[in-house]
């Protein structure tokens, strides 16, 4: 099988041995533990196709690796499989400016194809902190969210048209440019959010919108949670509303003084970036100071001032700095998200004192990230802490993932989140379109 493949792809197209890169073994949750049994790089969607007929005939495993950003293990290979990589599929195809569309490879980073976007004075509306490596079809593959979901959607919802090839080497290529499309059913939206167990994208059909204007960025001071449901329920009624990020007090305090940029000096219960496209965020502000919803607030006068707000959002130093850091990413219905996150700090704190608990997210879509390190970690503690934290969101209607994926990493905990009938149809719809298994096996479900 190995020289089949070699003689398709060639020695640039697939690695085996000690020429496996380390990368090829963990994504971004660094949690992979195996090298691929080969690192196969297909450049076309006809290799692509016929690398994957030839893993199909020989009942290969294969696990699908995008730009390795994922951060639920789902591109990790656990043992016996070949790494498919769609690093060398990219690039920008077409820029359809009537349109409005970009049609593009799947392993086109995003942050080029933002790029490419915005050269042809288009957004494309699908970012996040990972932007520099991840790639588009990873993008699609997770249902990315991000920062921008509050204003144009998840992925999945700004694309139009996909290519996919099947587990055994079949292509099913749809690459539809227009917003309305009933013909059947939406196998587009199957595969966005399937994490390469039941195909692998190579080309796709992305929307754009017009290019704004700079937003107007804001950083809030707040006293409680309900400021900050005020304050969003505000913003939405009087602004184009393009980020709306909250940050607990403990996230905000670590993240600000680990990153040297001193925001507020008496730092706030809550703070929140509020973005407005086209106007309208300082006669909101004044309004939302006159009726006791924020009591302070700085206005980026720069896109560097505006930077350094989402420099102490992001958090990165938080990763660098706490051992073992647990990042949670929970959905759950923004009236229960002050609650949640008070009886996650408490019932932590109790079992293991001294950790480190905040808590930080896209409130406006639902969305909050939990971050989380106890003393001394390992494995049995990261189970008890993920137990606790997905006990809370069953217990109030909540996703155990809002926007990460299930990966390897949540997925013993599916069933906190999906009825017993629901994955039985999740297992009925990946035997019929991977009847032997070998896509991503041990992932998802
Ligand atoms: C700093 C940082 C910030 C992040 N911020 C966010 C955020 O705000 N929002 C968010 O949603 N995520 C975020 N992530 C997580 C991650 O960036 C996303 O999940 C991203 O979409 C993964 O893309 P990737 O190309 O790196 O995919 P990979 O990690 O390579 O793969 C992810 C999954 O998709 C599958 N896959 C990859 N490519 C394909 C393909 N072409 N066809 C089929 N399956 C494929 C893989 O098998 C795997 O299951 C962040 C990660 C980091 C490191």
């Amino acid at each position: 099988m190995f020289q089949e493949l070699h003689d398709l792809l060639g020695p640039q197209g697939c690695l085996t041995g000690a020429d496996v890169p380390e990368a090829a073994r963990s994504d971004g949750s660094r949690s992979g533990q195996m090298l691929p049994l080969a690192l196969l790089r297909p450049a076309t969607v006809e290799q692509v196709s016929a690398a994957l007929a030839i893993c199909h005939r020989h009942g290969q495993k294969v696990v699908v690796q995008g730009g390795m950003t994922g951060l639920a293990g789902g591109a990790n290979a656990l043992g016996g499989e070949v790494a498919l990589s769609l690093s060398r599929l990219s690039g920008v195809e077409e820029i359809d400016a009537v349109q409005g569309v970009m049609v593009l490879r799947a392993g086109t980073v995003l942050e080029v194809a933002q790029r490419a976007a915005e050269a042809a004075g288009f957004l494309l509306p699908i970012d996040l902190g990972a932007r520099g490596s991840c790639q588009i079809g990873g993008n699609i593959a997770t249902n990315a969210g991000g920062l921008r979901v509050i204003r144009h959607g998840t992925t999945r919802e700004n694309v139009l048209g996909l290519e996919v090839v099947q587990a055994d080497g079949t292509v099913l290529s749809h690459l539809n440019r227009g917003v309305k499309d009933n013909t059947g059913y939406d196998l587009r939206h199957l595969f966005a959010g399937s994490e390469g167990t039941l195909g692998v994208i190579t080309r796709a059909v992305l929307r754009l919108r017009p290019l704004p204007a700079a937003p107007e960025t804001a950083l809030c001071a707040l006293e409680d949670f309900g400021a900050v449901v005020r304050l969003l329920q505000m913003a939405q009624r009087s602004v184009t509303v393009a980020a709306f990020e909250a940050m607990w007090r403990e996230y905000f305090a670590l993240s600000q003084s680990l990153t040297g940029k001193v925001l507020f000096a008496d730092v706030p219960p809550f703070a929140v970036i509020l973005e407005a496209e086209g106007g309208g965020l300082q006669p909101l502000l004044e309004a939302a100071f006159e009726e006791g919803v924020i009591f302070d607030a700085l206005v980026a006068q720069s896109t560097a001032e505006a930077r350094d707000f989402w420099a102490v959002r992001e958090g990165h130093a938080l990763d660098a700095s706490l051992r073992g850091l647990i990042n949670l990413d929970v959905s759950l219905p923004v009236a229960r998200m002050a609650d949640y996150a008070d009886d996650v700090t408490a019932a932590v704190l109790a079992q293991f004192p001294g950790a480190h608990v905040s808590f930080f997210g896209h409130v406006g879509d639902s969305n909050l990230h939990v971050a989380i390190a106890v003393p001394d970690p390992d494995p049995q503690k990261e189970q008890a802490v993920d137990r606790i934290a997905y006990d809370a969101v069953r217990a109030r209607g909540g996703s155990i993932s809002a926007e990460h994926g299930i990966g390897t990493l949540k997925r013993d905990w599916l069933g906190h989140s999906r009825s017993p009938a629901e994955l039985a149809a999740m297992r009925a719809i990946k035997a019929a379109l991977d009847p032997k298994g070998i896509l991503n096996p041990g992932k998802v479900i």
